[in-house]
């Protein structure tokens, strides 16, 4: 049951531009009914040249803690107190929490796929080789947690090489133990090597239109176990399709979505997320 809002009412917020896509408030209001916890989250839509003043506003209000979406991921670091390690290693923020009056920076990006990864297979990262398709932000948070909890071997191809190359600099100036490389997105190389991974993440945006081509050969899953998708809008990518024709196991961005904000529920609160009821909403607004 929806609870009153009181005068003790804690708020959370998420900060972004535009705002009013968003799954989040819907997704968290939800699980703070579920939980009995006296929150509510609300949609701040921030124009670029106002997020300093959005931020001193949260600290003037005693706000508890909020998400940052685009385009605010990497601009609100400057004005937030502490980062955690993966958001200083991600170089973004997704989360922020007021912790004894400080705001402290974190990325549940990453972690929310490895656990969505861990749901699906049964087991983490660890001692597995990972074959990610673009560069971005997406693959940034996601490589990054991918090397913190083990993997063995991250290879990334993009578009860009420019762009590839920078991302596999930054996992090898900051992890040792995982093998990083990158491989040209067009060209025969990445069939090539179709044998050197266990799992395929596309992290582009390619597929999310009906009319997109391929983001890779078919081929290059032949050897590949898993099949992730970061995208959850189609539910069905034609990746995801091609990982269903050879009978892997795959996933979609809702895993992801899911549990990175059942990760900023947890930093917030102290609680355990309520999985079940965040899956029911996210599931019902996207079907
Ligand atoms: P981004 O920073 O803009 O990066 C986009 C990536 O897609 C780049 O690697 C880009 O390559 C590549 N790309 C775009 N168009 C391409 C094309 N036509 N052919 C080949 N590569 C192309 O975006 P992002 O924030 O990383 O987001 C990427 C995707 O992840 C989006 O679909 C987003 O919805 C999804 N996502 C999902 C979740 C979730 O919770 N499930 C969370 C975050 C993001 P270049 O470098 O060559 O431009």
């Amino acid at each position: 049951m929806q609870r009153e809002i009181t005068g003790q009412t804690t708020i959370i917020g998420i900060l972004g531009h535009p705002v009013k896509h968003t799954f989040s408030p819907q997704m968290h209001n939800a699980a703070f009914d579920e939980t009995g916890l006296d929150y509510r989250y609300l949609p701040f839509d921030v124009d670029p040249g106002s997020l300093q003043k959005a931020v001193e506003g949260i600290r003037a209000l005693k706000i508890a803690g909020f998400n940052v979406t685009i385009p605010h991921k990497e601009a609100i670091i400057p004005f937030i107190d502490q980062l955690s390690r993966e958001a200083q290693l991600i170089g973004a923020v997704n989360t922020v929490c007021r912790e004894r009056d400080l705001l402290v920076g974190y990325n549940t990006d990453g972690a929310g796929f490895v656990r969505a990864f861990k749901e699906l297979t049964g087991y983490g990262p660890a001692g597995k080789s990972f074959l990610l398709l673009g560069a971005g932000g997406a693959s940034k948070a996601v490589s990054v947690q991918l090397a913190i909890e083990g993997a063995e071997k991250i290879i990334i191809s993009n578009r860009t090489g420019k762009r590839g190359k920078e991302l596999v600099e930054h996992l090898k100036q900051n992890f040792v133990d995982t093998e990083c490389l990158y491989v040209p997105l067009q060209g025969s190389e990445l069939t090539r090597i179709s044998n050197s991974f266990d799992v395929v993440v596309n992290t582009t945006s390619v597929g999310m239109r009906q009319d997109d081509p391929r983001i890779c050969p078919p081929e290059i899953l032949s050897n590949v176990i898993t099949v992730c998708d970061l995208i959850y809008n189609p539910a069905e990518t034609t990746l995801i399709s091609d990982a269903k024709k050879i009978g892997a196991a795959h996933m979609n961005g809702m895993g992801m979505l899911l549990y990175q904000g059942a990760e900023a529920f947890e930093k917030w609160t102290g609680n355990t997320a309520p999985i079940k009821t965040m899956r029911h909403v996210l599931a019902s607004l996207t079907r």
